[in-house]
């Protein structure tokens, strides 16, 4: 048997203490009792807010502010909690899309918890209090401080996996396929030639991912293999709190017990010698008995800043994947995965717009889809583009913000079939030259570059070049409507 665990070395606020406040919230949430008619005990309400703050970072700020903000915790009654809704659509939504997830937190949060029941709010119950509603401040928005920050942070219960992060729903291509293949051997039992195995890559690109998924394969394998997961900062943590307790050893000697180590996010330990010291020796004595690390990071271990060398040399002696940023095919299988496992009709052109528009990560692109597809449900409409389009209105204008001269230059030479490179080129054939003008025209329509600065990204061209095309393609944008069609197109595309 597997037992996936997270280690915890702290004394005083360990499992029995939480199973002690667990029993006096117990006691003091009958059946009968709501937040409405009462203060909810202040450490059931604590763990509500933690519980939420780990959602929000987990979810991403868009997709909680969508389903989860409105979600109003109930009480305890037994081993379950129950969590109310507004209305049945949420309720249900909630219940598919993060039941499981809002309960492995609550479990991790509550040993008493076993389950999660979400239900609808009676009409005119009133609305939460305020400090119930909203994560503790520092929640998402400080990103992943929040679950660490945490006093009495412990987690004997249930792993911090995701149910969702299986292999399963982890959509391969071209920028992922070296990361998966590497996580999926390792996966399959003892890699000598992949430990550690450190994969590196943007964020919202899978890494995490890649990891619960190693994790939830182990965890079906029949010999007894322990596997802890947790991010460095949780690490770092950890290790400060039972350096406080002067229960170092403990602390050791409980990291050092497992068969597999999983540390997330390494970058955090930049510059935190003290962590990064204790990191190298759990690391070194793990490998030297032939246990798996896996560790991920944002960037490879050669541009790991604040890294000591020791330990940057170590971590790259094993296997180092990188998770490539999204193509649009890839970006295109992802949503059409996830809309066939929602089981809801998605045209292709709106899965398309969405893959070309939405780029910055594959969180988002999520996000955007259960919005569209939520939509849908609560209007009793289909997903068109139109929809689309208003839907995702503020996403949108999000991206439109952050339009870049190097992708009007990519959009604008696929669209006119040249190479990128000829966006700085020295040629001035008609067929390079006017897609050049075009491009510059969009730079300076929709960015807020100068003149200056767009010259130079066109290969170092002069300011009055770049006034010359804009007032050149402003020129026949007036005189040829196919042409002013063709660009009005592209700036579509752009911006929408
Ligand atoms: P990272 O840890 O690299 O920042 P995550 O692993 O948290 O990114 O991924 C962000 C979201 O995108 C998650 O919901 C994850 O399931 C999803 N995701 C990322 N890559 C893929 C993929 N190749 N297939 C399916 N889902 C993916
Ligand atoms: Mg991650």
């Amino acid at each position: 048997m597997i037992h996936v665990a997270d280690t915890d070395t702290s004394s005083e606020s360990g499992p029995s203490r939480d199973r002690r406040s667990s029993a006096e919230v117990r006691r003091r949430h009958g059946v009968s009792e709501t937040p409405e008619d009462g203060a909810t005990d202040a450490a059931l309400a604590l763990q509500w807010s933690r519980v939420r703050a780990r959602l929000q970072d987990e979810i991403g700020e868009v997709e909680y502010r969508n389903w989860l903000r409105q979600a109003v915790l109930h009480g305890l009654d037994g081993d379950e909690i129950t969590v109310m809704m507004p209305t049945r659509f949420l309720r249900d939504w909630v219940n598919k899309e993060y039941g499981a997830l809002l309960t492995s937190f609550w479990q991790a949060e509550n040993p008493v918890v076993r389950r999660v029941d979400i239900r609808t709010r009676p009409a005119g119950a009133a609305n939460p209090a305020p400090d119930l509603a909203e994560p503790l401040p520092g929640g998402a928005g400080a990103g992943k401080t929040a679950t660490t920050a945490r006093p009495d942070d412990r987690a004997d219960g249930a792993p911090p996996l995701d149910p969702r992060f299986t292999f399963d729903t982890f959509v391969v291509g071209k920028p992922n396929e070296f990361a998966y293949a590497c996580a999926r051997r390792v996966a399959d039992g003892p890699a000598p030639g992949f430990n550690p195995l450190f994969l590196y890559g943007g964020v919202g690109l899978g890494k995490t991912h890649l990891m619960h998924a190693i994790a939830w394969e182990l965890s079906q394998r029949a010999d007894e293999v322990t596997v802890a997961y947790m991010s460095a900062e949780k690490f770092m943590h950890r290790f400060v709190s039972a350096l406080r307790r002067q229960s170092t050893i403990e602390f050791k000697n409980e990291l050092r017990s497992v068969d597999v180590l999983m540390v997330d996010d390494l970058q955090f330990l930049i510059g935190k010698d003290g962590t990064q010291e204790e990191f190298f020796h759990t690391f070194n004595a793990l490998v030297d008995s032939g246990k798996q690390i896996i560790v991920s990071a944002d960037k490879s271990p050669s541009d790991l800043s604040g890294i000591e060398d020791r330990l940057r040399t170590r971590l790259g002696c094993g296997m180092v994947a990188d998770v490539h940023a999204t193509t649009y095919e890839l970006r295109l299988a992802i949503l059409e995965a996830k809309a066939s496992r929602a089981g809801v009709p998605v045209p292709g052109r709106v899965m398309e717009f969405l893959a070309q528009k939405i780029t910055a990560n594959v969180r988002e692109l999520e996000g955007a889809l259960n919005r569209l597809i939520a939509h849908a449900h609560l209007f009793d409409r289909p997903v068109t583009l139109e929809a689309a389009n208003e839907v995702l209105h503020d996403l949108l204008r999000a991206y439109d913000r952050k339009i870049t001269i190097e992708e009007i230059q990519k959009q604008v030479s696929e669209h006119y079939n040249i190479r990128i490179s000829e966006m700085s080129s020295v040629r001035r054939a008609r067929n390079i030259a006017r897609p050049r003008q075009v491009a510059m025209y969009l730079a300076k329509q929709l960015t807020t570059r100068s003149l200056p600065e767009i010259g130079r990204k066109f290969g170092n061209r002069d300011h009055t070049t770049v006034m010359h095309a804009v007032a050149k393609v402003t020129e026949l944008m007036a005189a040829d409507a196919d042409f002013a069609e063709d660009v009005d197109l592209l700036k579509r595309i752009l911006t929408v």
